[in-house]
């Protein structure tokens, strides 16, 4: 089986643009990863010739009560069956309680985790991206999923996390 890179954050950080940015038009669904449901969509994609599992995470509904909870949960299960872990957070709006917790969750499970500051369109919002140091996942890589941005090093990031 292929290595599971997972997806995680809070809704409308850009995860499933970073999914679908990623996956580029060779997107296919794949076999079911266990502990897989509807809410966690599986697709293959290759980076520089190596192949791996996405995982989108995140169907649920944004405005249903115990969203924090809902999240934290879901970020457990991603931990549970990935063996990296893309962590998102929306640079352009700052670190969260939600995206506390989740990295609460991250920071428990022990796995590779690649912080992702999206968001980051231009130079002069990299700054915005430091901010993430705070949460104690290391470096913030800053990308923007919706151009591009710098998305290239990241992938080069997980590569060498798997
Ligand atoms: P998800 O809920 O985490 O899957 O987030 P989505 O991928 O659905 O994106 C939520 C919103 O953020 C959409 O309107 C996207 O177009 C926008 N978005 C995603 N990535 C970026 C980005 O890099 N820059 C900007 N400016 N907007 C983005
Ligand atoms: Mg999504």
């Amino acid at each position: 089986p292929l290595p599971v890179v997972a997806v995680v954050g809070r809704p409308n950080v850009g995860k499933s643009t970073l999914v679908n940015r990623i996956i580029g038009r060779r997107e296919a669904v794949v076999e079911d990863v266990p502990g897989v449901t509807r809410d966690r969509v599986t697709y293959e994609a290759n980076w520089r010739g190596r192949r791996f599992t996405l995982v989108d995470t995140g169907g649920w509904d944004p405005d249903a009560t115990g969203m924090a909870l809902k999240i934290a949960e879901q970020a457990q299960i991603a931990a549970e069956l990935a063996d990296v872990i893309l962590f998102v957070v929306d640079a352009s709006v700052g670190i969260t309680d939600s995206d506390e917790a989740v990295g609460a969750v991250l920071r428990r499970s022990g796995k590779p985790v690649v912080l992702t500051a999206n968001k980051v369109d231009n130079q002069l919002q990299e700054l915005e991206a430091n901010e993430l140091w705070s949460l104690g996942l290391g470096e913030p890589r800053p990308v923007s999923a919706l151009h591009g941005r710098s998305s290239g090093d990241l992938l080069d990031v997980v590569l060498d996390a798997l």
